[in-house]
């Protein structure tokens, strides 16, 4: 016998997904249990309408969404696939659809998958319902298509059955027993089931089945229109269930599928229709099934007069039934996978698309099998990645509410949520104001991203315009800030990094175990290292000082650094992770006159012996208790100069009075981020992830091999001897070809690779975008193009980093 014994809450497409995959690895001891009847559970894999629509900003579901279209493929079910690849067709009414159209495209050719944009005619060839006069243009994806879910549901059970594993319907869970902060059964209206393992893959239930673990789900289940229309005559004698793309009109927030001679409509136009959880009617109860509320007609009318519109031929039907089905909405709009801070053993699978269902299912088996999933990045999946704030009822019901108004929009990549706003204000806020940011949004916290009282310095410089979807969020003074840092000295509000403080006894061994660099250094010393997984993947890449003998300091990335800790903590209580962000505080001071700015306000040596580059130490500016890091992230001379939250406003005013003979500015993230890509400092999450190697991110100077072992040790130096694959410097000549991120990259015409990081470089006078190429194609000189809309944009592969190598400027 292999394997944990193991109980699978929910035979939905996600659970079936999973029995299947997880058996296939030779887990043997496998139970799923469901409340439902087998295989229409009631739950919403009962009744989707099954569209496959593989475009995503998101290359883990994208890949996830392939996978599920392969696999799917291959499963039949009394015979018959359990897919039906009739293509998917996205249409545009509008110019800025049209526009949006060519970046889908670039999302599905840079993360691998074939698609076209085509023209008035082509989409009326493709689907001759649509009234030519409406459609301006298409994107067509000929392997989308229309899964079977319910067949494929059973298809699995079958597969996962004749593994071994039992399939238990009607057996409601109605606790989950835990000892010692380990799972040890599911309590189930017929008994006990002894577990090792529990995954909750109980979708919209989701949230009532983890509170039973224990566990805060960020999710609310929400009712979405579905109907079909009564036979529609110019389909009269279609015998085959499905032969025309599945459409989409994200104008009108309307999708399509055929159904023999009618067709199925979904709509996400209408008002938000939120559900608790604890509000679901069991099997019993329900009138039609659990997942499902009466239709409201009165919501759908204006999706039919669009559908009237968009297909004439339906003028000559009528809906004849419809539902308000119920699924999962989440604050990111992402799936929410893996394992419970709190109690061992408790994983959950939820917010899941048929769409990414089996990608999800074999993830989540990758992972609890291996430790990891090798075939998908789950970074943006992990469902440890939120903060405690994103997890209040009040912030998830109007994020997921939001998620769903959004989910058919134009969202630029800099967007921030419209609401709530104003949850995480570092103590500079006032005087941020004061100054005119422009505030974005990361993580709850409010980030100028430029402030308008700069605009007297775009007297002094010269800022070219990017092309108008780059310069939306977007204002010159980003570029005169960041001219102005090289030039001056300026503040940077860094509040918003994630603080840790690790102590105790063990916090030395512990932290070399961790990472990969040498952190047990003289008192004062700063590390700039990486996390790795036991395959080598980087979880992240951490600034660790040693603030004293048994206490770190840890600049980190977000929520799932907390967690990777914490899942590694000894059990001997001789280390603690505290999280210190919000008691503290950050300003960067950077640029050649910072020490001009900060010395004669300080009680400490800050000249180039007493303070070297990458060390820490505690001192006083002014009345305030710094602790100043000397390193930079915009590649200037300067410090990073934490104190706690309470004087904060001191420690800015301070600095300000200071700086007003040195001119200092205050300047926003649209400068730091152009600073950052000058110099080739990475972004974890976005140029780096879980499925990158330090080699192949070019950060394998944070790996000290000589140290001794530590976590991925073995992977890295396995993969370092095979790079196949680089993160690459391009830079782009010409302004208005600035692009922004995700953008596909050609080389010699074909698709190669995709952007990550991508900004204009104010100093050097050329716009940078970071791309993973395949490493034989990554040499310095290759010309490339990056595919910015309908555009190709040239560019060239260039040695970084592109603006003081030899780091003149920060050891200054
Ligand atoms: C109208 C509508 C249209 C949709 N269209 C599409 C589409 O076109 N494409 C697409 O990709 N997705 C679509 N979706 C979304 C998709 O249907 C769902 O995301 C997906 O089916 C969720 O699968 P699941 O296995 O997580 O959940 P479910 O299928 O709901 O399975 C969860 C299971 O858990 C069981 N369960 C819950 N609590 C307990 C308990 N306490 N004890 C025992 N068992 C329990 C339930 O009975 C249920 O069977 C649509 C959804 C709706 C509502």
């Amino acid at each position: 016998m292999t394997g944990r014994r193991t109980v699978i809450i929910g035979a939905g497409v996600v659970g079936a997904a999973l029995a299947d995959e997880l058996s296939a690895r030779g887990w043997s001891d496998i139970t799923v249990v469901d409340q439902g009847d087998l295989p229409a559970t009631g739950g919403s894999s009962s009744h989707a309408p099954g569209l496959v629509f593989q475009a995503s900003g998101s290359k883990a579901l994208t890949e996830m969404a392939r996978y599920t279209v392969e696999k799917f493929l291959s499963l039949e079910h009394e015979g018959e696939s359990c897919f039906l690849q009739v293509g998917g067709l996205e249409v545009a009414t509008s110019p800025e659809r049209v526009a949006e159209l060519h970046r889908r495209h670039g999302w599905l050719t840079s993360f691998g998958i074939e698609s076209r944009i085509v023209d008035t005619d082509q989409s009326v060839a493709l689907h001759p319902l649509l009234d030519r006069d409406r459609v301006l243009a298409g994107l067509h994806i000929p392997t989308d298509g229309l899964a079977k879910a319910l067949g494929a549901v059973e298809a699995q059970i079958e597969l996962a059955k004749g593994r071994g594993v039992k399939f238990l319907a009607r057996h409601e869970v109605l606790d989950i027993k835990a000892e010692d902060g380990q799972v040890v059964a599911v309590v189930t209206d017929h008994g006990e089931i002894p577990a090792d393992v529990v995954v909750c893959c109980a979708g919209i239930w989701g949230p009532k089945v983890a509170a039973l673990a224990g566990m805060n789900l960020p999710l609310t289940p929400l009712g979405h229109q579905l109907a079909w229309t009564a036979p529609v005559p110019a389909l009269e004698g279609q015998t085959e269930e499905a032969v025309r793309p599945i459409l989409r009109h994200q104008d009108a927030d309307l999708y399509y599928r055929d159904r023999y001679d009618t067709l199925g409509i979904g709509y996400y136009g209408h008002r938000p229709m939120p559900v608790d959880a604890n509000d679901l009617l069991s099997v019993d109860e329900a009138e039609v099934m659990p997942s499902v509320l009466s239709f409201t007609d009165e919501d759908f009318e204006p999706a039919w007069e669009e559908t009237q519109s968009l297909l004439p031929s339906t003028l000559d039907t009528k809906i004849e039934e419809g539902i308000n089905g119920i699924f999962s909405f989440t604050p990111d709009g992402m799936p929410l996978l893996g394992e419970s801070p709190d109690l061992k053993g408790f994983w959950v699978a939820e917010a899941v698309w048929v769409t990414h269902s089996a990608g999800v299912g074999r993830a989540m088996a990758e992972w609890l099998a291996d430790g990891h999933s090798s075939s998908f990045d789950l970074h943006e999946c992990d469902v440890n990645r939120f903060e405690d704030f994103q997890k209040a009822p009040d912030y998830v019901l109007e994020r997921d509410c939001q998620n769903f108004v959004e989910v058919y929009d134009i969202l630029h990549p800099l967007q921030p949520m419209e609401s709530p706003r104003g949850l995480r204000t570092s103590p500079f806020n006032a005087r941020q104001q004061e100054l005119g940011g422009f505030f974005l949004e990361a993580t709850g916290w409010e980030r100028p991203q430029w402030y308008d009282a700069n605009a007297a310095l775009l007297e002094k410089y010269d800022v070219p315009e990017p092309n108008a979807w780059a310069a939306r969020y977007w204002s010159p003074i980003v570029g005169a800030e960041a001219r102005a840092t090289r030039e001056g000295v300026a503040m940077y509000d860094m509040t918003a990094l994630k603080r840790l403080t690790i102590t105790g006894p063990g916090a030395t061994a512990f932290l070399q175990r961790l990472t990969t660099g040498n952190i047990a250094k003289s008192v004062g010393s700063v590390t700039y290292t990486l996390l790795l997984d036991v395959d080598g993947g980087i979880r992240s890449d951490v600034t660790v000082a040693r603030l004293g003998e048994h206490h770190y300091q840890v600049g980190a990335n977000g929520a799932l650094d907390t967690d990777w800790f914490g899942r590694h903590l000894p059990t001997d209580g001789s280390v603690q992770v505290t999280d210190i962000t919000g008691g503290t505080c950050c300003i960067g001071l950077w640029g050649p006159l910072a020490r001009e700015v900060v010395q004669p306000i300080a009680d400490s040596d800050l000249s180039n012996d007493g303070l070297k580059y990458f060390r820490a130490k505690r001192l006083h500016i002014g009345n305030v208790p710094v602790t100043a890091w000397r390193l930079s992230y915009v590649g200037e001379l300067g410090w990073e100069l934490y104190t706690t939250a309470d004087l904060g406003l001191r420690l800015w005013d301070t600095l300000w009075e200071a700086g007003q003979e040195h001119g200092i500015i205050a300047a926003g993230r649209g400068a730091f981020n152009s600073l950052r890509l000058e110099k080739g400092y990475r972004s974890f999450g976005t140029d780096m992830t879980f499925e990158h190697d330090p080699y192949q991110a070019g950060v394998g100077f944070a790996v000290r091999l000589d140290k001794g072992d530590f976590l991925g040790r073995d992977a890295v130096l396995e993969r370092k001897e095979s790079v196949t694959k680089t993160l690459a410097c391009l830079t782009i000549d010409d302004a208005a070809g600035t692009v922004l991120g995700k953008e596909p990259v050609f080389v010699d015409g074909r698709p190669a690779g995709y952007v990550t990081s991508a900004a204009y470089g104010y100093t050097i006078g050329k716009g940078i975008a970071y791309a993973w190429l395949p490493a034989e194609v990554a040499e310095v000189g290759r010309q490339v193009e990056i595919g910015y809309f309908d555009r190709r944009v040239p560019a060239t592969v260039t040695a970084e980093p592109l603006f003081d190598p030899q780091m003149t400027r920060l050891r200054g």
